[in-house]
């Protein structure tokens, strides 16, 4: 077997291991990393349909790294132990649809099906390299709850969230300070969100303060995250293969960043038989704009009731636009220099063609997710959360006979609460994790939005951790 080596979409990076890679982050020329082909595993699908979750995971991610095979099998093992459903991410049908329940991790949110794996694989690597990473990250709620679920307690590593002060939702807030580990460090930022990432960015930009304390990133620009979501659509994609016994499927995926919808792009490159992959945005619509126009412009930020997926500049898109460009990075790097100046990216499409045979893009806005929150209540008992709901309102729109409709499920509808009761006019989105958050100790810092006071509190907590 040969192993997989990962390139720069920029072109600009000597191809580096998989491992290399998850320690990279962001590939050092700015651009993202990729695997420097797709494998077409067409033959292994009957095999794989008969697979358990974990010996799937195994199978499509054995495609992609350098990692001994009994390493990735015990590092996946112990991943997946804290999920509280057998199946980790289980195909309900509901109505005329199949929902893939993403949201039986730790935090209740998909994010978990790849912080998991990547906390695992991080202390893995920090151990048999002798090495020491301090994870840095701001977050607007949903990813640093499951980032510090990923990373507490575990050797070799910190982490450090930022969090704008009071911004967050009361139930975003305690997921991530009631968690007392001593390698995890909140700090409350007073300012806004992008205050926080302003201040991230320029921390990594500062290479002599990034290598000296070794700075990790745990955001969806991680190759190995998006691999670790790539195995859910082989998943599910057999379980509705089983259920109606289609022999194709399609994907409708809530979309914030092309995170989560970029890993499916990647299952049907592999050769999983889809149809079609929706793709559904809120009103923070410039993804869905795209793949209906050819044309990328960001819009000013609207707060909506699904906050996850309330972004403009998708991060993971650069990664789509390389597969788009047939691969060009030269032009790739000219395409993404001139959308830094000017804000724009256009692409040329024929009169009555789309931007991508395989993408439907659909916007959805507050009323029809709460509609469809309401409907799927009271129509089938079931509580969607509002990003689901935004990516179940758009599945709908384009179902097709005889070809499954699989709608991913983000988030558990109790992490949403307000969302439901909005939807249905009951307080009754309830879960336990959800519920004993109250009254418990919490931890946490509070600084000023200011990058020199947040290089200071790291180096007070590394240098202190050095003397202990
Ligand atoms: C992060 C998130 C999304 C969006 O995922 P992307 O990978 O950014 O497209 C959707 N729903 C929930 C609940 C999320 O936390």
């Amino acid at each position: 077997m040969i192993l997989m080596k990962y390139i720069s979409t920029r072109g600009g990076i000597n191809p580096v291991s998989f491992s290399d890679s998850v320690l990279m982050g962001l590939a050092n020329d700015g651009g993202l990393l990729l695997p420097s082909e797709i494998p077409d595993v067409s033959a292994n699908l009957a095999d794989w349909r008969k697979m358990s979750f974990v010996d799937l995971a195994f199978a499509v991610m054995s495609e992609f790294t350098d990692l001994p095979h009994k390493d990735l099998r015990a590092i996946l093992s112990r991943s997946y132990l804290s999920f509280r459903h057998p199946e980790i991410t289980p195909l309900v049908s509901v109505g005329n649809i199949h929902v893939l329940e993403l949201f039986h991790g730790p935090t209740l949110a998909f994010k978990d099906v790849a912080l998991q794996f990547l906390g695992n694989l991080f202390e893995y690597l920090m151990k048999s390299g002798g090495l020491h990473l301090n994870i840095l990250g701001a977050t607007s709620g949903d990813t640093g709850s499951a980032a510090i679920a990923g990373i507490k307690g575990r050797d070799r590593i910190r982490i450090f969230v930022l969090h704008p002060h009071g911004r967050t939702s009361k139930t975003q807030e305690l997921q991530m300070t009631t968690v007392l580990d001593e390698n995890v460090h909140n700090i409350a930022v007073d300012g806004t969100f992008d205050d926080c990432q302003m201040i991230v960015k320029s921390l990594f930009n500062d290479l002599e303060f990034k290598s000296k304390y070794a700075l990790g990133s745990i955001n969806s620009i991680n190759w190995a995250r998006l691999l670790a979501q790539v195995v859910y659509y082989f998943y599910a994609a057999f379980r509705a293969m089983d259920i109606t016994s289609a022999d194709r499927v399609s994907f409708s995926v809530p979309t914030g960043n092309f995170g989560d919808i970029f890993a499916g792009y990647m299952a049907a490159r592999m050769g999983l038989p889809v149809e079609k992959l929706v793709l559904a945005t809120n009103e923070n619509d410039i993804l869905s704009r795209f793949f209906q126009t050819g044309v990328y412009i960001p819009a000013e930020v609207q707060a909506t009731i699904s906050p996850s997926m309330d972004i403009q500049v998708a991060s993971n898109f650069e990664r789509y636009l390389y597969y788009k460009l047939s691969e060009d990075s030269g032009r790739l790097r000219d395409m993404m220099n001139r959308f830094e100046s000017e804000r724009r990216i256009s692409l040329e499409v024929a009169d009555g063609e789309k931007v991508d045979d395989l993408i439907n893009a659909c916007s959805v806005d507050t009323v029809s997710t709460l509609r469809t929150i309401g409907d799927f209540y009271n129509n089938y008992g079931y509580l969607l959360d509002p990003h689901s709901a935004v990516g179940v309102c758009a599945g709908v729109q384009n179902l097709e006979k005889r070809v499954p409709m699989i709608c991913l499920a983000t988030a558990h509808a109790a992490k949403f609460s307000q969302a439901i009761i909005d939807a249905v006019g009951k307080d009754i989105a309830k879960h336990p994790l959800i519920d004993g958050l109250a009254g418990l100790p919490t931890r946490c810092l509070v600084a000023r939005a200011s990058v020199d006071e947040i290089r200071s509190c790291i180096e007070a907590v590394c240098n202190k951790g050095a003397n202990d």
